[in-house]
C-alpha cells in the first residue's frame, strides 16, 4: 500500500528540527533510516502530515568515551555499531547485538536512535543489560541534549510525536577487568527479528567470584526485561557451568511473552531458559579467558 500524502522536511541542525516539531507536534514523525517508519507508513498505522529527515543534521553520528562511558549518537548506523573497534574493546555486547540485527541492508540504514525510539518488543538493542540505567527507555534516548523533553510517554511502535523531541545518544558503560559478554537470538527468519534474544554480562573479580552478572531478554514481553532472579542465583558466587545451567530455569520468571504466528508463549518461557544458559555460558568463558 502507499503511504498517505506528506511533505518532506530536512532541518539542517538539531534546533531546527526541534522547531519543526514545536510547530507541527502530533501532525509530524522524526525519519531516520526509515526501516521502521516507512512501513509503518505505507500500511498506513500512522499518517504523519509532515516527516522530518534528520539525517543532514550534523554531529548525530558517533561513538566516543566519555568519562568512562560509551555514547553513541541517534544516528549511529547498526553497522557502525557492529564494526566499532572502541566497542568490541570496551563494551563487545552492543557490537554483536548489531550484527545480529536484520540483513545488511537493515544494518547500514537503520539507526540505534530509530531502533530505541520504535520501542518493538522484539527489537535486539533494548535487551541490552549493561546499558545505563536512564537510557534504557526510548523516551529518555530521544531527549535533546540543549533541549529536554518532558513528560513523555511511549508505547511499543506508537511513540507520540512529543516522544520524538530531538535526537540525541544511547549510553553504556566501558567495562573493565575480567568481563564477558554474549548475545544468543533465535530468529524468525522471514524478518530476522527476535523471536526471543538474550544479552548477557559477566564480571569476575580477581579470585574468580561472578561480582556482576546481568541478563537481558528480549521478544518475551511487551517490553525487554532483566531475568533478576538468574542474576541473583548467580551473583557472588563462583561459577560453573552446572550453576549457570540451574541459574537459567529462573529465566522464564515474571515474564509474559505473546503467543503469535511465530511461537506460543511456552516455546518462548522455553527457549528464554535456554537462551540465557547459552549466553551465560558463553559471557562465562570469556570472562575466564581475561583473567590474570
Ligand atoms: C527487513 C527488516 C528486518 C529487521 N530486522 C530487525 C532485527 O532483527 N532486529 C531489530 O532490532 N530491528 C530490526 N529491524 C528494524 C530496524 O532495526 C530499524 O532500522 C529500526 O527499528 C529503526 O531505525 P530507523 O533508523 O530505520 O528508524 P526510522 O524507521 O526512521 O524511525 C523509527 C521510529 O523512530 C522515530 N525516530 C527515529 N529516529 C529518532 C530519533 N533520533 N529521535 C526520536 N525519534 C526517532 C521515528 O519517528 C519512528 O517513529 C528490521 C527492519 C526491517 C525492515
Amino acid at each position: 500500500m502507499y503511504p498517505a500524502s506528506f511533505e518532506v522536511l530536512i532541518p539542517r541542525s538539531l534546533d531546527e528540527a526541534l522547531d519543526m516539531l514545536e510547530k507541527y507536534g502530533e501532525n509530524a514523525k522524526v525519519l531516520a533510516g526509515g526501516h521502521s517508519l516507512i512501513p509503518m507508513m505505507r500500511l498506513r498505522l500512522v499518517k504523519p502530515a509532515y516527516v522530518i529527515y534528520i539525517g543532514r543534521i550534523p554531529g548525530l553520528s558517533y561513538i566516543r568515551e566519555e568519562g568512562g562511558e560509551l555514547r553513541i549518537g541517534a544516528l549511529t548506523t547498526h553497522n557502525e555499531i557492529e564494526e566499532s573497534s572502541l566497542l568490541k574493546e570496551k563494551n563487545p555486547l552492543l557490537s554483536e547485538t548489531a550484527s545480529k540485527i536484520g540483513d545488511l541492508q537493515v544494518r547500514n540504514m537503520g539507526t540505534i536512535g530509530g531502533s530505541l525510539a520504535h520501542a518493538d518488543p522484539a527489537a535486539d538493542y533494548p535487551g541490552d543489560p549493561s546499558r545505563s540505567r536512564g537510557q534504557r527507555r526510548p523516551q529518555e534516548q530521544v531527549g535533546g541534549e540543549g533541549r529536554q523533553a518532558r513528560g513523555l510517554h511511549n508505547r511499543p511502535l506508537h511513540n507520540r510525536p512529543q516522544a520524538q523531541r530531538a535526537p540525541s545518544r544511547d549510553q553504556a558503560p566501558a567495562l573493565t577487568g575480567s568481563f564477558g559478554t554474549a548475545y544468543e537470538k533465535l530468529v524468525f527468519r522471514a524478518s530476522d527479528f527476535a523471536i526471543v534474544g538474550v544479552a548477557a554480562l559477566v564480571q569476575l573479580s580477581g579470585d574468580g567470584t561472578a561480582e556482576k552478572v546481568r541478563v537481558g531478554l528480549t521478544g518475551v514481553d511487551e517490553k525487554p526485561v532483566r531475568a533478576r532472579g538468574v542474576e541473583e542465583e548467580l551473583e557472588g558466587k563462583k561459577l560453573s557451568e552446572d550453576l549457570i545451567a540451574r541459574a537459567a530455569e529462573r529465566a522464564s520468571e515474571g515474564i509474559n511473552p505473546p503467543t503469535d504466528i511465530r511461537a506460543s508463549a511456552e516455546y518462548r518461557r522455553r527457549m528464554a531458559r535456554a537462551l540465557t544458559k547459552q549466553a551465560l555460558t558463553r559471557a562465562f568463558k570469556r570472562a575466564s579467558r581475561t583473567q590474570g
